[in-house]
């Protein structure tokens, strides 16, 4: 039995590559952040050996003893991380991800063609909260359900509240999905309430961004008026990738809620559970209890806070004004450049952030904005100072796209990259493994 740089040196060359990019980049994507070595060793241990469909106590395998303690453990971990009372919450730890985690809800609570209300995806939603577009159905969520999605008040940047609630009274959806990829606010959740109590809907949180946050109780907490929350767990939650279904006890709409999304993972649209993963989340949720994971969440926010403060200084527009949460949206449109352009250029200076609509935008595919996010960068330990750096960062990328327009190669370019690259570069942890 081999290591790795025996057995495959050509994978191994990649990853090592792939770990160099990790070390020496800023990484500002407001979806990544670097987990933990710990983590990492239990995601690359035996458990991704074992078969275990089911759930614990009630596997379709043999020799599941150990399984079973794990899935309790993490399950257990999840409620705790989470300030749950497990007599009136569970929690389903075996979704692959977060778009299977929410076709799964889907699956769970709605016949097909049942209708639902997600977040825009141009307007910050997530493709799996029901995208299409005039001329086609993108996501499977638009496929196999009828979807009306709600949007943002393009004059302040806010969810337009008022808005779904009129439009959610005519189209009387089964499934109100609170949530977002790319939104820089908090979510008015007793509004969202409100308007599903009025049209007989369930209300589900995407916590996938912000699940670390919800966590360390720093943005507010949407299990106090949610039926069910899913989320991602390799975001701020800083785990493994992979995903969580919470669920209430009670049953809500007639629906007996774990039953119906228990049997949606397993056996409507999973088979055996990733064993490895959920033993890296297990180790993630206990660290997610600590008093280091409260302030590092934080940090993440006043982090963020900083960053929006330096880009509102040197004249930006930021969607909203400003961020409450990991990210912020800066609409380049007032300078009359796109976002691609710009993420081209940063990347090519070892930035690494992503292009993204803005409210308005008319293409998908040239935004007008760019999303930028603090957790994986308050992972490796900046602070305010740096992130105002990154900022000055940014700034001096934007302008140079200004330059160069038309093409991307100048002598610039290469100062920039250089500066950037330097030695001395604040860059606290190394990246683990
Ligand atoms: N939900 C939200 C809000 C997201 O931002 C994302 C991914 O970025 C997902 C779900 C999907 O997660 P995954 O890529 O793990 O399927």
């Amino acid at each position: 039995d081999y290591g790795l740089n025996e057995a495959d040196p050509e994978v191994h060359a990649i990853i090592n590559k792939e770990k160099s990019r990790q070390c020496k980049s800023l990484e500002l994507i407001a979806s990544e952040n670097f987990t933990s070595r710990a983590v990492m060793e239990a995601v690359g241990s035996c458990l991704t050996n074992k078969y275990s469909e089911g759930l614990p106590g009630k596997r379709y395998y043999g020799g599941n003893e150990h399984i079973d303690e794990l899935e309790t453990l993490c399950q257990q971990r999840a409620l705790a991380a989470f300030h749950l009372d497990g007599s009136k919450w569970g929690v389903n730890v075996q979704p692959l991800s977060g778009s299977p985690a929410n076709f799964e809800v889907y699956t769970a609570l709605l016949n097909p063609h049942d209708r639902i209300m997600g977040l825009d995806l141009p307007h910050g939603g997530h493709l799996s909260h029901g995208f299409m577009t005039p001329k086609r159905r993108v996501s499977g969520t638009s496929i196999y359900f009828e979807s009306m999605p709600y949007r943002l008040d393009e004059s302040t940047g806010l969810i337009d509240y008022d808005m779904l609630e009129k439009t959610a009274t005519l189209f009387r959806p089964k499934l109100i999905i609170a949530g977002a990829s790319a939104y820089p606010r908090d979510f008015d959740y007793p509004r969202m309430r409100k308007i599903v109590n009025e049209v007989g809907a369930f209300l589900m949180m995407d916590m996938a961004h912000i699940s670390g946050l919800v966590a360390a109780s720093v943005v507010a907490n949407p299990f106090d008026y949610c039926d069910i929350v899913t989320t991602t767990t390799h975001k701020s939650l800083r785990g493994p990738r992979g995903g969580m279904i919470f669920f209430k006890r009670d049953s809500v709409l007639g629906v007996d809620l774990e039953s119906a999304i228990n049997n949606a993972v397993f056996p409507g649209l999973q088979g055996g559970p990733h064993n490895h993963t959920i033993g890296g989340l297990a180790v993630c949720l206990k660290h997610a209890q600590s008093p280091a994971f409260k302030s590092y969440q934080k940090q993440v926010i006043s982090n963020c806070k900083a960053l929006a403060n330096r880009l509102t200084e040197l004249g930006y527009k930021l969607v909203s004004g400003g961020s409450d949460n990991h990210l912020v949206l800066v609409d380049l449109r007032p300078l009359g450049i796109d976002g691609a352009r710009v993420e081209k250029i940063l990347d090519m200076a070892s930035i690494t952030l992503n292009k993204n609509s803005v409210p308005g935008d008319k293409s998908a595919l040239v935004p007008g904005g760019i999303r930028i996010g603090s957790p994986a960068m308050t992972t490796r330990g900046f602070s305010e100072k740096e992130f105002v750096a990154t900022a000055d960062f940014i700034h001096d990328g934007v302008q140079l796209t200004l330059e160069t327009k038309k093409s991307v190669s100048s002598s610039k370019l290469q100062d920039f990259m250089k500066f950037v690259m330097s030695p001395g570069f604040p860059l606290v942890d190394e990246v683990a493994n």
